[in-house]
């Protein structure tokens, strides 16, 4: 049965990523920040070139894509929550080149921003630590 909280919405944060700046490190320094534990972001912009993640199931593994050119972020979609005690950002993009063909996943650290505006909102809780998970060797929340 899934497992699940209620928790209630603290605060939003909206704001842009710097030109040239990596996506996934400026998200993850609005949430050090302000110390937001737990949360949910998404986003929309353009990149200047894409780095995303794969995890195969039975490898156990991600392996990470890289596209240069220039992108359009149709969508970026993730939560926040504690890994090894500090904010962390889990997110998945999916963006369109110039025909409108999209590709997308896991966001990695190296997706340079163009432009991009964000929404955070940031909940009261605590309780979402991550930890390794044997079943699926990804850390996910604890149960
Ligand atoms: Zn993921």
């Amino acid at each position: 049965m899934a497992a699940y909280k209620e928790i209630s919405k603290e605060k939003v944060y909206m704001g842009s990523a710097d030109y040239d700046s990596d996506l996934w490190l400026e998200l993850s320094k609005v949430c050090e920040e302000n110390n937001i534990a737990c949360g949910e972001v998404t986003a929309i912009g353009a990149l200047r070139s894409a780095r995303f993640g794969y995890y195969g199931q039975d490898e156990r593994k991600y392996s990470f894509i890289e596209k240069s050119g220039h992108f359009e972020i149709v969508s970026l979609n993730g939560n926040i929550s504690l890994k090894d005690g500090k904010p962390f950002v889990h997110a998945h993009i999916i963006f369109s080149d110039e025909n409108g063909n999209c590709l997308g996943g896991h966001l990695a650290e190296g997706c340079k921003v163009f432009a991009c505006e964000f929404t955070i909102h940031a909940y009261d809780s605590k309780d979402f630590d991550r930890a390794y998970d044997e079943q699926t060797g990804l850390t996910l929340w604890k149960r």
